[in-house]
């Protein structure tokens, strides 16, 4: 591609495959050379949109200006210009400035915060380059760059179809239509034609619901049809979430309350004659000091900050309100393959009809089979061949020699297809061999609700290049027929769609003796805990045409008469964490639940295993037991060991089904819209359900799911984008982490509100209750501005950084709609602000009634540090700061010995004094102070004792 070449006036969507390919200047076959790729990249640019979603410093810092509190206290600083007190101008000023530093610094990090979440949340591509396939950012496409295309994945670009078996792709984001559109390789649209009818293109943002391709990427950026029109697409979002609307409300109705407050003081100030604007300014203080203006800032902060430690334990969160509905998950259903277990499958048993046979047993005595060497000396039995053949020829995983040839392999792709191709290569079976061999001339994929998969393929008539050949050759030669069905799933599946088996080299009816000894085989490997996968063959006269073939989603006019060869069982490990998580999540009476579409009996061995549930009083408990391989006992009726199948629950009415979900924790062979149905049943009965999923159709339930999971490395870009957090390693330990750290972020914001509200507390009644027993007005309002904004600030802030409590994973979760001030919350604050006045207040009086000038600032002293005092006492609700430890949250720790040198500060430093209306105290004075401010402290300890009693 010249540099002067002008791309953007192409109509590439008239143009053909070849022609585009030519245009780029690359080989479909290699993709662009890294060379071409860094030029391009330098010329256009990443392939990204602007985000118009992330908020500049300036524009923060302008917010810090706006809240009407900023306002009247700038009013506020006016007005005491006016009465010619300039002293206290410059020091509201400052106040509001000090103010607006903390606030921006704060939002600033939170923004920061979002915008590398937003950045984690960027798709992930396979790209060809160089010849090799690789997965590489979105962000990094250029032009030319050849893209692989599969059921799930989201567009990245706009491209060139080159490649599409059964490619379907959903364009409402662009068009607005809702239905798929088929996408193929030979079509040439017209110039002006609609983006809904170019057949042979497909667009940014748009979505692979079906299929696989490749495509050439034609338009990055915002040069793309979706960079055109969009203004921005988030992929974070950030509404206001529950807690900072319920925060919002609340600031509403204490502004009345404020109000009422407000008028009371100056009214009585006016009754005992005092000055009109001295009284204003202590109103305006007043109304500061009862409006919690912050907390909802301070909520998004918690949540924000919240969320980017749940990206230090693999989570990824992609929706703001879920950090505070995390904590109130009371169910986690979690798909069984990868998320409990390492989705790391590894072929141990092949079973074809005349024998069954462990990988060890048919592996001993033979070398590892390495492509340099010759093949296998002793072959094993033809039908185990074909078994292995087949599943290898019905398969889309790579498999690469290591360099090294070790007998190692590396593989790409589905690992359940994986392992099937490595459990043939052991064997000299190589795909790439089997692939040039039997080239493939159709197929139907995978899908979750068939659980099977088919290709069809051609047969060579003379080659003896492969091991596997003869035999395949044989049946196939014997019948006449040039091409081969092969068609590998789950067995059950399978039986329905078969009517013959592969015995001994020919073909035998599948009569009911045969059916139930497959069916009985599956069920034995099943019960050991193995994932099971049939392979049935179909030698073929003629293909079916194109129109007739039928699809993926009503099965195929290929999937019938069938002959079944054989099974394979493989092993997929549980997570090594998963066992903890699983029993930390029911301490914290959370249920996990298991999904999956995965055989029953594999999927209860899965679950006894893991403890998800009990496994009752099963031979492999009691010591001395026969190994577990033997098939177990009847299991003991216990109403946590049954499963529902996704045939059963197609039957079960919603009523059923409402029962069922509060007894039953697995359910097998389950297709993705059960998942839906189980959410919906699960929500019914008032559960809070987080889901996982990681394909196109488990987008409805992640979005019905309080909490959608999706999986990092195997999820679809489609199910990442329903879900509201993404699990990074696909853990569901992962998930168990991310609620505890909800958990704690919801305590934390307890925790501060709880102590704003007690501090505002404290103040106003120092300020009320004066009057009534004959003191002036004990505080002036730069004092109340002070402990408002700087002394009740830093303490509060380090609350959010609280580490969780000790039982924090041994207690029931929070219903999600009780009250942030439930569990005695409110008496506390109304408590323990009014001691807080009391004391203060008590303080004053006694040396106000001793003729003692410096009342005002003992006050002052003792409501700081009494705040102080509360602030270490909130750390936990229940445990003493003494369990915690004093150094466990340092911040805090800092914090208040910061506040407590800034208040000596404005007490002791002359130049401050006459701003701030203080006089520098004696020891005695300052010792009287700090000591009646520790029965705060003392109080709340002994509150905290009696709670831990009850
Ligand atoms: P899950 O992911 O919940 O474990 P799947 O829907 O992936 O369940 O698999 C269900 C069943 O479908 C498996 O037990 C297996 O028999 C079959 N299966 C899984 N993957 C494939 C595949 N790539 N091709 C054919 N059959 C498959
Ligand atoms: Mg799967």
């Amino acid at each position: 591609m010249t540099q002067d070449t002008d791309l953007s006036h192409i109509p590439w969507h008239t143009l053909s495959a070849e022609q585009a390919a030519s245009q780029f200047e690359v080989d479909p076959t290699q993709g662009l050379s890294a060379a071409q790729a860094e030029d391009r990249r330098t010329r256009f640019g990443p392939n990204e949109l602007i985000d118009r979603g992330v908020k500049s410093p300036w524009l923060i810092l302008l917010d810090q200006f706006k809240e009407t509190m900023v306002i009247v206290l700038i009013i506020a600083a006016v007005i005491s210009g006016l009465l010619g007190e300039v002293k206290d101008t410059i020091a509201i000023l400052v106040i509001v400035i000090l103010n607006a530093a903390l606030g921006f610094t704060q939002e600033y990090r939170a923004e920061q915060a979002m915008a590398a979440l937003k950045k984690m949340a960027t798709p992930r591509v396979k790209v060809r380059r160089g010849g090799e396939v690789q997965h590489a950012d979105a962000t990094s496409l250029v032009p030319g760059d050849v893209i692989l295309l599969e059921a799930g994945d989201s567009v990245p670009a706009d491209a060139r179809v080159i490649e599409a078996a059964n490619l379907r792709v959903q364009e409402a984001a662009l068009t607005g239509e809702s239905t798929a559109v088929d996408k193929v390789v030979d079509f040439r649209a017209d110039t002006h034609a609609a983006i809904g009818d170019r057949h042979n293109m497909v667009y940014m943002g748009t979505a692979v619901t079906m299929g696989r391709g490749s495509a050439i990427v034609v338009d990055t950026g915002m040069r793309t049809e979706l960079g055109n029109i969009a203004e921005m697409i988030q992929t974070v979002e950030s509404g206001p979430t529950p807690l900072q609307r319920r925060m919002a409300a609340m600031g509403r109705s204490l502004a009345i309350v404020a109000l009422v407050i407000v008028a009371i003081v100056i009214g009585l100030g006016l009754l005992r004659g005092e000055d009109l604007g001295d009284l204003v300014l202590t109103g305006v203080a007043m109304a500061v000091a009862v409006v919690p203006e912050g907390l909802p800032a301070v909520v998004t902060i918690a949540l924000a900050l919240g969320a980017q430690r749940m990206l230090k334990r693999r989570a990824l969160i992609r929706k703001l309100p879920a950090v505070e509905t995390l904590g109130s998950v009371t169910v986690i259903c979690s798909d069984k393959t990868g998320t409990l277990t390492e989705n790391r499958m590894t072929v141990v048993v092949l079973d074809v009809a005349e024998q069954r046979a462990t990988m060890e047993e048919v592996m001993r005595d033979r070398q590892p089979a390495l492509r340099a060497a010759d093949p296998p000396k002793e072959p094993i039995s033809a039908t185990q061949a074909l078994v292995l053949a087949g599943s290898t020829l019905c398969n889309d995983a790579i498999i690469r020699e290591d360099k090294e040839a070790t007998g190692d392999f590396s593989t790409v792709g589905d690992p359940t297809e994986a392992a099937l191709v490595v459990a043939a290569a052991r064997f000299g079976l190589w795909k790439d061999d089997l692939d040039k061999t039997f080239p493939r001339l159709a197929e139907v994929p995978f899908t979750s609700e068939r659980k099977l998969m088919t290709t069809v393929h051609k047969v060579p008539i003379h080659t003896d290049s492969l091991v596997v050949n003869p035999y395949i050759r044989q049946m196939l030669e014997a019948e006449e027929m040039p091409y081969l069905v092969v068609t590998k799933g789950a067995v059950d599946q399978l039986l329905e769609v078969s009517d013959r088996v592969w015995v001994n080299d020919r073909f035998v009816p599948l009569d009911v003796e045969w059916r139930e000894r497959v069916r009985s085989a599956n069920e034995g490997l099943a019960r050991e805990g193995l994932r099971v996968l049939g392979v049935a063959l179909r030698p073929l006269k003629e293909l079916v045409p194109e129109s007739s073939a039928g699809d993926a989603e009503e099965g195929s006019a290929y999937e019938k008469d069938l002959a079944i060869v054989g099974m394979v069982g493989m092993m997929d490990p549980p997570r090594a964490e998963v066992k903890d998580a699983v029993h930390t999540a029911k301490t914290a009476g959370i249920r996990p639940m298991m999904i999956t579409g995965d055989h029953p009996l594999t999927a209860m061995r899965i679950a006894q295993d893991l403890g998800i549930v009990d496994r009752g009083l099963s031979a492999a408990d009691s010591p001395g037991a026969p190994s577990s391989s033997q098939p177990a006992a009847a299991p003991p009726a216990s109403t946590h060991d049954r499963v529902i199948t996704g045939q059963e629950l197609t039957r079960m009415t919603d009523d059923d089904l409402y029962q069922a979900v509060s007894e039953v924790s697995v359910f097998a062979r389950v297709a993705p819209e059960h998942k839906l149905r189980i959410v919906e049943a699960l929500q019914r009965r008032g559960e809070i359900a987080a889901m996982t999923g990681d394909g196109v159709n488990d987008a409805p339930a992640l979005r019905k799911a309080d909490i959608g999971v999706a999986m990092g490395i195997t999820g679809t870009d489609v199910s990442k984008e329903a879900s509201d957090m993404v699990i990074l390693d696909d853990n569901f330990a992962s998930i168990v982490s991310a609620v505890e750290e909800g958990r704690t972020i919801y305590d934390n914001v307890r925790k501060f509100i709880r102590y704003t509200l007690t501090s505002n507390a404290g103040e106003i009644i120092v300020m009320l209750a004066a009057p009534f027993i004959g003191m002036p007005i004990p505080l002036t309002a730069l004092q109340i501005l002070w402990v408002n904004l700087v002394t009740d600030g830093l303490p509060g802030l380090a609350l959010g950084v609280e580490p969780a409590e000790r039982n924090i994973m041994r207690r029931p979760p929070y219903p999600p709609n009780q009250s942030v001030f439930a569990r005695g919350m409110a008496p506390a604050i109304l408590f323990i602000g009014l001691l807080m006045g009391i004391v203060s207040l008590g303080v004053g009086y006694w040396a106000w009634r001793q003729g003692n000038p410096a009342w005002v600032t003992m006050v002052f002293m003792t409501l700081t540090l009494s705040q102080m005092g509360n602030a270490l006492a909130i750390r936990s609700e229940r445990d003493s700061l003494f369990t915690i430890g004093l150094l466990s949250n340092r911040a805090m720790l800092g914090a208040v010995l910061l506040t407590f040198v800034l208040q000596l500060a404005i007490t002791y430093i002359p130049f401050l004094q006459p701003i701030f209306r203080t006089q520098a105290l004696t020891a005695g004075e300052l010792a009287i102070s700090l000591g009646a401010s520790t029965i705060v402290f003392i109080v709340s300890e002994i509150w905290k004792a009696f709670l831990r009693r009850r």
